[in-house]
């Protein structure tokens, strides 16, 4: 932990000195009157960390904000490297909406240095029951979004983040809330039904790193991953032999990769494959939405997507 700790201290210096250049530059900022940062029509500029969180704004702020995505379809909250151009937007924003509980890394340090307006930690919360970690000790694990009713908690929070920075929409924002939840809720319970669906001794899935703990709360699913809940983690000698020994012991039927992690690590899940019988299952969005024409494309369709791969791949 503290090793990661000074890690994350260590990049923030580095990444300080570049947002300093990043803002001082040019003179150019809202001074042409139609900047580029998407100010400037009189809504409200929120700084959005993840994509699933974007998404997630969008549903709830409508046509009332100007919605600013940080992180594009496929990359890695552990590992994201900041621009110069995301400090100006943050610095900007009315509101940053983001996970917390150390998703965000090196951003999270950015954010808490430079953000003026408001910042909006949505997975911490009283009503998010926080798993741990096994391989850091008191990290609590961040991707509390795989239990959707937990994203009802997300949208909460950003629905009276929206409120507190622009009241005059209230209504508006509450109106989406609450559509968006009932939404929720039935896929809160779809996917509860879909794994239910999975004969219990075969419900056990193996992914690239542990992001599904949530999702195996709440679903009743067994989960491990071939590292654990951050991609800055090597696999230590001797995980790789463990974890096959798991598969064959358990008849482990599919292993799945993932779309936001290194490849070195998806080759790791194919290797484990090949080593032990299984098959590749297919592929999940973990901790990033997928692009426009993907079948991730919004958080719904990811939950959808994830669930329906699984079923197949393992019933
Ligand atoms: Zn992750």
């Amino acid at each position: 932990m503290n090793g990661l700790l000074i890690t994350l201290t260590a990049l923030a210096l580095v990444v300080a000195p570049l947002l300093l250049t990043g803002c001082g530059g040019n003179g150019k900022d809202g001074t042409d009157g139609k900047d580029n940062s998407g100010s400037g029509n009189g809504k409200p500029d929120i700084a959005c960390t993840t994509t699933m969180i974007a998404d997630l704004a969008h549903q709830i702020g409508g046509e009332h904000i100007n919605v600013h995505g940080i992180m594009k379809p496929g990359q890695d909250p552990h590992v994201y490297k900041v621009l110069p151009a995301d400090g100006n937007l943050i610095a900007e924003a009315d509101l940053v909406l983001m996970n917390g509980l150390h998703l965000e890394a090196t951003l999270g340090n950015v954010i808490k240095n430079n953000a003026k307006g408001k910042v909006a930690r949505l997975a911490k919360s009283d009503k998010i029951k926080t798993l741990g970690s096994a391989d850091y000790e008191g990290a609590p694990d961040p991707h509390c979004w795989f239990n959707v009713s937990y994203f009802k908690v997300y949208a909460e929070g950003a629905r009276d983040a929206l409120i507190a920075i622009d009241p005059d929409h209230a209504e508006d924002y509450k109106k989406n809330a609450d559509a968006y939840m009932t939404k929720l809720d039935a896929l809160h319970t779809w996917v509860t039904e879909q794994i239910a669906s999975i004969p219990k001794a075969q419900r056990v899935m193996i992914t690239s790193h542990d992001a599904f703990q949530y999702y195996g709360d709440a679903y009743d699913i067994e989960v491990h991953g071939v590292i654990g809940i951050s991609t800055e983690q090597q696999p230590r000698p001797g995980d790789l032999q463990k974890l096959e020994t798991q598969i064959k012991e358990r008849n482990v039927k599919a292993l799945f990769i993932e779309t936001s992690v290194s490849d070195a690590l998806n080759e790791l899940v194919r290797k484990a494959a090949t080593n032990t019988g299984a098959k590749v299952g297919g592929t999940l969005f973990s901790d990033s939405l997928g692009d426009k024409d993907s079948a991730g494309a919004t958080y719904e369709e990811m939950i959808r997507h994830n669930t329906k791969t699984i079923v197949e791949a393992l019933k």
